[in-house]
């Protein structure tokens, strides 16, 4: 028979459970009992996480492992310089956690996929859960045994039969609030690391990991909140940018040339852009520039100081100055235009910029 239910047993004997220590000891087993369940709880809580974790730090350990071969593939081409996604100067740190957000940015559809599923988005939908630490089973504890000392003090219950038995039982008590308090601390540091790793995959989903710039994915986000902006507020531009004739650098001189290219390209549009203008990848050797304000006459002549800094750079190929072109395609957006309408019309105009003959920048409302 275990403490719990001698302890019980003595209770039922007449007299006994009417005793004020009788009374103490029937609480601190109710209160025992509330003490199970919650760490039970705390515990399918707290084992998800670990769960949850595993998987997380499983997935980024095998993409560590790819990452670790892409990143030897990469070094060996001539002119990789690492740009950071945020300040756009060269990187020298070396950070673990850039390479992984770089590469899994350059599979971000597979970490999209992966990255919340279908039973952590219903749950997102249910009401968020407090924090485990708020069980304060260390306070509990601290007060348990503050009665036990003054129970043991009280000299009137000296040598009453039932006192050992509490004095166990209130033991048990602290130890088992102390318990709890230590698995929700574990919890919430499982809770944590689980919010630190979910942010880095989320950022690594919006970067384009060979130039470091926004991706498309990120524009496009971009963009849906300006045309929200624009139903009460200014308007905005968006400039299409394509590299002319790209094919042949690559060709001529190869793949690595032409991705030092776009690092470049990609490094002139961050410097150039305006204050408040938004610059990503869209895809192959297109950047897309989103400028603030609904000004066609503001945003063509940054879309042509850009491209007259790029008609101006120069890349360094075995002791050989190599210079490329971009065209320029503005779209400037109008009330009640979609986004997509608004793409759809910058492209125009790229396509004719490409028409008139390369290394210039047209504006739709021309044509
Ligand atoms: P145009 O002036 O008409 O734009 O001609 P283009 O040669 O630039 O256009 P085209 O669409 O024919 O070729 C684009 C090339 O860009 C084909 C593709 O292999 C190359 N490309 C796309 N993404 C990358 C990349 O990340 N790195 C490198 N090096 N090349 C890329
Ligand atoms: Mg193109
Ligand atoms: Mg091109």
């Amino acid at each position: 028979m275990d403490g719990a239910a001698r302890l019980q047993q003595l209770l039922a004997e007449p007299g006994q459970a009417d005793s004020a220590l009788g009374r103490l000891c029937a609480e601190v087993l109710a209160d025992q009992q509330r003490l199970n369940r919650r760490m039970e709880r705390i515990g399918r809580i707290s084992d998800g996480y670990q769960a949850e974790l595993m998987r997380t730090n499983r997935e980024l350990a095998a993409a560590n492992e790819r990452l670790a071969k892409a990143l030897d593939d990469v070094r060996t081409l001539s002119g990789f310089i690492p740009i950071c996604s945020c300040c756009k100067r060269v990187r020298d740190d070396g950070g673990f956690w850039d390479d992984v957000e770089n590469y899994l940015g350059k599979h971000s559809e597979a970490v999209l996929g992966q990255s919340v599923c279908p039973d952590c988005q219903n749950a997102s939908k249910r009401p968020v859960m407090a924090p485990s630490s708020a069980a304060g089973g260390g306070d509990e504890a601290a007060a348990e045994a503050e009665q036990l000392a003054r129970v043991l003090a009280n000299m009137d219950w000296a040598g009453h039969p039932l006192l050992e038995h509490y004095q166990r039982l209130s033991l048990d008590h602290q130890k088992l609030a102390r318990r709890l308090q230590k698995i929700s601390r574990i919890s919430d540091g499982f809770q944590t690391q689980l919010k630190h790793l979910n942010g880095a995959l989320e950022r690594a989903s919006l970067t384009d990991p060979l130039t470091g710039l926004p991706n498309r994915r990120a524009m496009i986000e971009r963009i849906q909140r300006a045309v929200e902006a624009a139903r009460t507020g200014p308007g905005f531009a968006l400039a299409m940018i394509d590299v002319d004739h790209f094919k042949r650098i690559n060709d001529s001189f190869g793949h690595a040339v032409g991705d030092a290219a776009l690092r470049l390209l990609a490094s002139i549009l961050g410097e150039q852009r305006g204050k408040g203008d938004f610059v990503s990848r869209w895809g192959g050797e297109e950047f897309l520039l989103l400028c603030d304000g609904d000004d066609a006459t503001a945003a063509r002549s940054c879309a042509e100081a850009l491209r007259a800094a790029v008609e101006a750079a120069r890349i360094d190929h075995h002791g050989k100055q190599l210079g490329f072109t971009i065209s320029i395609g503005i779209a400037v957006h109008e009330r009640m235009l979609s986004f997509e309408d608004c793409i759809r019309d910058a492209d125009r105009a790229l396509y004719a910029a490409k028409s008139y003959g390369r290394n210039t920048v047209v504006c739709a409302e021309d044509l």
